[in-house]
């Protein structure tokens, strides 16, 4: 694999024309306000995208992980804090489908295809970000219930979600449960103001005496982390190793149109040696990271054991590509770049973000050395 087929082209291209008329229009308009509306996410639905990991069955489009990734890289070229609720809305729906009963997966499935649930993702507190065993979240069993105490923080759309997967610990070991947004004892608030992704519509979630049934455990009790989390991390990374791409490709093509036409010394600046220099490592990265992605892609729908290493590098190349390029572009722009009304900033902004989600730069610098097969160089 080494570029797009004309399938996969044609493919990007289609999701690419519905960013453009839904979503790059407002995109400026909703990161000041700090919120998407639900008629877009709506419309995704509409489109089959939020149903991408779900079986046809459950009425789900089910993408293959290529198309997959297409569509995060062109979501994410147009927004990334709508690629940041398709990341856990997917996390989610992929979870379901992995690890429901049959009776799970009947009851939430198709509303989650619909669009008519959006998914959450409730891993992180305050005190445990990386370090994920660290979740002071607990859950109590008590007859045919579970009770749920603790704080979850940085939730993505925790503001306008219909349905979390949540993570708590249980007599020392860890589960997932799945819990509806308005159970009596959750209480949802606004994080505003966040530095990147500032539309995803972040919240932290507060379970106090929350009682759910014995039903909403997803998976086996005590098998919360791995491999229900760790999985759905998997995908998180996936996605926003893809949303990286779309968010550098963007930053290319703003670069490039501002190279031409901004003018300094008589010349487009883009015939000064030194922005060339930025236009070229941002279009090489941009390329490289593709590249990335599509194997990872085919290794994992391939099944195939190299794609766990091939999603971390893939996601690591891509989120510090998305931030170098989006550095580069506020240079490119100037003071037009610090704007706060254009999307230079934003895309700066939003790139930050990309490193330190679905694990951190560090994290992927040390975990990737221990990923490599043996064999492997
Ligand atoms: C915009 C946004 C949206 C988010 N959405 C969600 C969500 O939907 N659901 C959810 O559960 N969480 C979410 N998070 C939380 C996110 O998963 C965590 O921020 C992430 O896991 C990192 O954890 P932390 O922020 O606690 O940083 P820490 O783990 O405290 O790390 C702080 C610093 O130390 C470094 N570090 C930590 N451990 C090591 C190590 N072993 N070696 C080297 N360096 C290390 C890190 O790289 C980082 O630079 C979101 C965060 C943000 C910013």
């Amino acid at each position: 694999m080494h570029s797009l087929t004309d399938v996969q082209d044609k493919l990007l291209r289609e999701y690419r024309r519905f960013v453009q008329s839904e979503i790059e229009p407002h995109v400026n308009v909703w990161d000041q306000e700090g919120r998407v509306p639900r008629e877009v996410i709506t419309s995704m639905a509409d489109q089959g995208f939020m149903g991408a990991l779900i079986p046809a069955e459950y009425g789900g489009s089910k993408l293959n992980m290529i198309e997959f990734g297409l569509l995060n890289e062109a979501i994410g070229y147009g927004c990334s804090s709508i690629r940041s609720v398709l990341t856990v809305h997917s996390m989610v729906s992929q979870a379901v489908t992995r690890w429901g009963t049959q009776e799970q997966r009947a009851a939430w499935l198709p509303r989650l295809a619909r669009g008519e649930w959006i998914g959450a993702f409730a891993l992180s507190e305050a005190g445990a970000g990386s370090d994920v065993a660290q979740i002071g979240t607990v859950a109590t069993a008590d007859g045919d219930d579970y009770v749920l105490d603790g704080v979850k923080r940085w939730i993505t759309y925790g503001q306008g979600a219909d349905v979390f997967l949540v993570f708590a610990r249980s007599k020392g070991r860890y589960s997932a449960f799945v819990v509806e947004r308005d159970t009596p004892g959750l209480t949802v608030s606004p994080i505003d103001g966040m530095l990147g992704t500032r539309a995803s519509m972040i919240a932290e979630l507060r379970f106090e005496n929350c009682r759910v049934p014995r039903s909403a455990l997803l998976g086996r009790a005590g098998f919360g982390l791995a491999p229900v989390a760790s999985a759905a991390l998997d995908i998180g990374r996936y996605s926003v190793g893809w949303g990286s791409i779309g968010l550098a490709q963007s930053c290319l093509e703003l670069s490039l149109g501002h190279a031409r036409e901004r003018r300094a010394f008589g010349v487009p600046i883009l015939d000064h040696q030194l922005v060339q220099r930025l236009v070229t490592d941002m279009a090489t990265g941009v390329s490289a990271a593709r590249l990335l992605g599509l194997q990872a892609g085919e290794l994992v729908q391939a099944g195939d054991s190299k794609a766990v290493a091939a999603v971390w590098m893939a996601k690591y190349f891509a989120s510090t590509t998305a931030m170098r390029s989006a550095s580069d572009t506020v240079q490119i722009f100037g003071a037009h770049g610090c704007d706060p009304a254009g999307s230079p900033q934003r895309l700066f902004r939003d790139a930050k973000v990309m490193e330190i989600i679905e694990g951190s730069t560090q994290i992927q610098q040390t975990m990737i050395a221990r990923l490599i097969p043996s064999g492997e160089s």
